[in-house]
């Protein structure tokens, strides 16, 4: 067990102190290539920060002694204005502050990140300087100004790093959460260190909660009250209030719509509930159906001419189509060269590979919202774009309001309702099986980590993975429609 609380234990302790205490017992987990590939982009920009300060020294690792002590010898030499890397260590609280500043006796602190400084989300970024704040405080250090260098909307790539930060005072809100943290600190220590985890209380973190069903609330019950799809926070409150977790105890007064209450009895019975209405919605869809995925990419530093941080490219499409639901499907696909931005290119071969009648099927709004963009960025292409648009299906529809299966568990990814839907067809097998490691992959062959021999090997995974996306669309559509006529003989007999 872990004997320190660091700034990531604190933020979750602040959303759920048992999974801040279970995550200090927790055997580390390798990152994955997608969060290795985020973590060496935020040094990357925190290393772009530093050229900001030019007077400023990295607190230099040494030997025998930890990074609180090389700080302490660092910050004593009054010649040396600004540092990166400090760290303090106080009681159990560890923190390290990205750029450190000196300025008449008292200290500035500056947490680098890799967000849009106009972002809404710039006050979540509050409790995590405070938190860094705090601990310098207890430290001894008279910190009085505390900023966010953030992202500018304006860089663009081939910028200097002077055009690619804002930086923002936050002292006033920062000052003000250190406050309450103040308050609550030692008891969160205690909390934390205590022999037994903190009780547990259902809230919507539990939800993302990696101990949910190992170690908590879920822990030995086949459903829980998360697997209510679209759950109203004050319901989540009284069940949480009332204690219930499994789905079997649910209070018959509590009202749920009709798809809540069809999810309930379908996890309650263990069997797949299908609406009769299912198959007269299945019928709106005109054939032949295209099946369309897209994969994108997008990075925190642009990748090419013209582009600005953390924007979205689209790379890549598969297209599987078919002429009825028994028909033999045909298969399109389109793979950028990753050296350029080849939207352009990939616009006009969408077109001609939806070109026709019938619907574009997807799943989920992710493909409609990228040909808007489309149409945004080259408006010569906007009619045939917008028919394409208008021909868009969206199959992830059918399945909410019609579909219950026991085997989603509260969820309607296609990673979740494919195994329970199309047991055989699986990503397993592939090299690149989710699309955050097909974006990282792809990003690495655009800024020349993958190079050479690999290049080959690794477009044809990204085409794999893409095209694994449709066939599970044009299967999902298969079994819908037998579902529907199961579903309408059932209702007829
Ligand atoms: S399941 Fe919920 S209560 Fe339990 S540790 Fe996770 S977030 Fe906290």
């Amino acid at each position: 067990m872990r004997t320190t609380i660091t700034k990531s234990d604190w933020l979750i302790s602040l959303a759920c102190p048992a999974m801040a205490w279970h995550g200090l017992r927790a055997d580390p987990v390798a990152p994955s290539e997608a969060e290795q590939f985020r973590m060496q982009q935020g040094q990357e920009i925190g290393g772009l920060a530093r050229k900001l300060h030019p007077d400023g020294v990295i607190v230099p690792a040494t030997a025998g002694k930890t990074p609180a002590q090389m700080t302490r010898e660092c910050l004593a030499d009054l010649h040396k204005q600004t540092f990166f890397e400090a760290t303090v260590a106080v009681g159990p609280f560890v923190a390290k502050a990205d750029i450190l500043r000196r300025h008449d006796s008292a200290w500035h602190v500056l947490e680098v990140k890799s967000r849009f400084s106009d972002g809404e989300r710039i006050q979540d970024l509050v409790n995590d300087i405070a938190y860094t704040v705090m601990v310098f405080r207890r430290a001894g250090l008279n910190v009085d100004r505390a900023s966010l260098v953030l992202l500018s909307r304006d860089f663009r790539f081939g910028d200097g790093p002077d055009r690619l930060f804002e930086t923002v005072d936050v002292t006033a809100n920062v000052m003000k959460r250190v406050s309450d943290f103040e308050v609550t600190s030692d008891e969160t220590a205690r909390l934390l260190f205590q022999m037994t985890p903190p009780a547990p209380i259902l809230v919507s973190a539990c939800r993302e909660c990696p101990f949910f069903d190992t170690k908590c609330l879920g822990a030995g019950i086949s459903h829980t009250v998360l697997e209510i799809p679209g759950l109203h926070h004050k319901k989540l409150k009284r069940l949480s209030a009332e204690g219930i977790i499994d789905l079997a105890q649910l209070p018959a007064d509590l009202e749920l719509n009709e798809n809540q209450q069809r999810t309930v009895n379908s996890a309650l019975s263990g069997k797949p509930i299908i609406d009769h209405r299912l198959g007269k919605a299945l019928a709106t869809i005109p054939w032949p159906c295209h099946y369309l995925d897209f994969e994108t990419v997008s990075t925190v530093l642009p990748l090419y001419k013209g582009h600005g941080c953390n924007q979205q490219v689209l790379t890549q499409f598969s297209v599987h189509r078919r002429e009825t639901i028994d028909g033999e499907p045909e298969h399109r696909d389109y793979l950028a060269d990753a050296g350029q931005d080849c939207q352009r290119d990939l616009a006009e071969s969408l077109i001609n590979a939806l070109d026709g009648k019938g619907a574009v099927v997807v799943y989920s709004s992710f493909e409609r919202n990228r040909i808007k963009a489309l149409r945004d960025a080259f408006p010569d292409l906007a009619a045939p774009l917008s028919i394409i648009l208008g021909r868009l299906v969206d199959l992830l529809f059918f399945i909410t309001e019609f579909v219950s299966h026991p085997g989603f568990g509260g969820s309607y990814s296609i990673k979740t309702v494919l195994p329970a839907l199309v047991p055989e067809l699986s990503y397993r097998g592939l090299a690149i099986r989710d699309g955050d490691t097909a974006i990282t992959r792809f990003a690495r062959m655009a800024r020349g980590e993958i190079r050479g021999d690999d290049i080959v090997p690794t477009r044809q995974q990204l085409l794999d993975y893409c095209k694994l996306d449709t066939l599970a669309m044009l299967r999902l559509h298969g079994v819908l429609q037998e579902m529907a006529v199961s579903a309408a003989s059932g209702a007829a007999d």
